[in-house]
């Protein structure tokens, strides 16, 4: 069933598309992409003074490299790893941030930049922690890149304050607990209107989502590459018929679980997943929040829910802070786990070849043992 709306909203998403993908965008110059521009000029008026690599880089600025690829830049590794997917070694792929760096503390460098305009095709999520792309792609002198903002390819929602999450404390958001109130109700939107107004970016974290996004980057790759778009096609059909798999077990262990709620001693990135299945949660943070300290309140709430759900383990992100996890399960004799956002990978994982889905099938059976 949920297929079939992935279809419906396939052919929605490609519409979309064509008023979307390709950027006509306003020509606004901030303070901070003029000051990186800057230096990217330096760069390239440097020459030798560069590194090898820049140097290389910015002699390709045709858009065609020599051997016929077509050059792709992702921020982030979701999109990266959905390139792999359709294209495999067919382009010339970058992801912009580092195995290993910490998301939410990204910085461009100047080689980023010059990465960025030499590209055909850009791929970034559209979020709060890439203002910073809309700034670059403003200063970038109008070319025929096509940009890709994930965000652009699903249905988004709102970053969400759960109770218990610093600044919410004592004020139930979740929606299940306010439906016989009215009230509450108001409550609640009046305090969303005060704390959250982001869009969450983490769209990829649901894999029906990850499959929609997989069918607008095949089709923006077939657009640049018509000469390779059956190849695209096939390889992205296959990779969909894997996240529907992934899809499926994820469904089947929400069916056959216990209980219905993740703690998480951490931010949390998961919203589309956790709607997708149903889920409920408590967390520290929303979304990727910048704030990392919690209340002692939050504390107190997270390690009184923890006790009274009876969950065998509290959940943290992959390359994240430990420390919120750690005294909440040493406070409640349970352990640690870790469930992927994937937003990056560390350095070792990405040597190993891991993937969105191999993370993800972690994460089907750290959710199978968390439900239990
Ligand atoms: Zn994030």
């Amino acid at each position: 069933m949920i297929w079939n709306s992935v279809l419906q909203n396939m052919s929605a998403g490609r519409k979309r598309r064509e008023s979307a993908g390709k950027r006509t965008g306003k020509r606004r110059r901030s303070a901070f992409a003029a000051a990186l521009l800057g230096v990217s000029a330096a760069i390239i008026a440097a020459g030798c003074a560069g590194t090898g690599r820049v140097q290389g880089d910015t002699e390709s600025s045709e858009h065609l490299s020599e051997d016929g690829r077509i050059s792709v830049v992702t921020t982030i590794f979701p999109p990266y790893d959905f390139v792999r997917e359709i294209a495999g070694e067919t382009v010339d792929l970058k992801m912009l941030l580092k195995p290993g760096e910490e998301t939410h503390s990204y910085e461009p460098t100047p080689q980023d930049i010059i990465a960025i305009q030499n590209c055909d095709v850009f791929i970034y999520t559209g979020g709060e922690n890439d203002v910073w792309v809309e700034d670059i792609l403003s200063a970038v002198p109008e070319s025929d890149m096509m940009t890709l903002r994930l965000a652009d390819c699903v249905e988004t929602v709102e970053e969400e304050e759960v109770e218990g999450m610093k600044g919410s404390a004592g004020h139930s958001h979740s929606e299940a607990s306010h439906d016989e109130d009215a009230h509450a109700e108001d409550a609640h939107d009046e305090h969303a209107e005060e704390s959250v107004h982001e869009i969450d970016e983490h769209v990829w974290t649901s894999p029906v989502n990850a499959s929609l996004i997989v069918e607008r980057i095949k089709d923006v790759l077939s657009q640049v590459d018509p000469s390779r778009s059956a190849l695209y096609e096939e390889n992205a059909l296959s990779y969909q018929e894997e996240l529907k798999e992934l899809d499926s077990r994820f469904r089947e262990v929400v069916s056959d679980a216990k209980r219905d709620i993740m703690i998480f001693g951490d931010r949390f990135p998961f919203r589309y997943f956790a709607d997708e299945y149903g889920l409920d949660y408590y967390a520290a943070f929303p979304g990727c929040a910048g704030d990392t300290e919690p209340s002692a309140a939050t504390m107190v709430f997270l390690i009184e829910k923890v006790r009274e759900e009876k969950v065998p383990a509290v959940l943290k992100m992959e390359l994240s802070n430990d420390d919120i996890a750690n005294a909440i399960a040493e406070a409640t004799g349970t352990e640690v786990k870790v469930f992927y956002s994937c937003h990056n990978l560390s350095a070792d994982d990405f040597e190993n070849g891991e993937t969105y889905l191999s993370m993800m099938q972690k994460n089907v059976e750290t959710l199978k043992e968390v439900l239990n």
